[in-house]
């Protein structure tokens, strides 16, 4: 089946409607073939304007939702940057197409698996995964010049303000476990975060040491 037209259509009308300009992430999410990325049975719906159901209580993100959290992080293309919640690994595929490396924690192990086959068969070779709790980040990586996180937490886990490099920008869900408010934090020279708030948002939770607890989740 080709979906080359419905990719065409899911970018011109969910993403660049919706006001998204990056022109590097608007040719990557035409060329990702994201049904790829869900079960057979879901691959018709996979160009549709919703997160999809991908096993173990998770989802792949909306579209417009992964567009306007990459374009958030306005990448060069020289960058290294770390992804939490693999989930997928669409938001992972697009991040890759991006920037020089990508590091992707998830904490669900089959997901991870998962993930990491697609992204082999895709070629895509400059991906380092790994399984565990993202909520700490990815100390040994660090600094990053991208924070992207694909799940919802009640505040912004402090490792990931130590873990980003002068300029780098974090973009992750911020609220309770009904709904969310996109935000991004820029760290700056000397230190200082400047926090702006993107959009109402509702992901998955953060689960582990710096977001909901397990026994927690509603
Ligand atoms: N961006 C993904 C995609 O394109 O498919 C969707 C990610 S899904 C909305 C959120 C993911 O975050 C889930 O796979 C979940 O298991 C994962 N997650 C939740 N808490 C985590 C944590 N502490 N560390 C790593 N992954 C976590």
């Amino acid at each position: 089946m080709d979906y080359s037209v419905s990719r065409r259509r899911m970018v011109e009308q969910q993403i660049v409607a919706r006001g998204i300009v990056d022109q590097r992430v608007l040719e990557v999410m035409t060329t990702i073939p994201r049904h790829l990325f869900v079960e057979a049975g879901l691959q018709g719906h996979a160009y549709g304007d919703a997160s999809l159901p991908i096993g173990e209580k998770q989802t792949i993100s909306q579209p417009y939702m992964v567009a306007a959290m990459t374009a958030a992080l306005g990448l060069k293309g020289d960058e290294r940057v770390l992804e939490i919640g693999t989930g997928s690994g669409y938001q992972t595929a697009v991040l890759s197409k991006l920037v020089k490396r990508v590091y992707s924690i998830e904490r669900i192990a089959i997901l991870a698996g998962r993930a990491r086959k697609i992204l082999d068969q895709l070629q895509l070779s400059n991906i380092n995964i790994k399984i565990g709790d993202g909520t700490i980040g990815w100390n040994d990586q660090a600094p990053f010049a991208g924070i992207l996180v694909a799940a919802g937490s009640p505040d912004v886990p402090t490792k990931y303000l130590d873990q980003l490099d002068i300029g780098g920008k974090l973009v992750m869900p911020v609220g309770d476990q009904e709904q969310q408010i996109l935000m991004r934090i820029t760290r700056q020279e000397g230190d200082s975060f400047e926090r702006e708030q993107l959009m109402g948002c509702r992901f998955v939770p953060l689960i582990g040491e710096q977001g909901w607890r397990p026994e927690s989740i509603i």
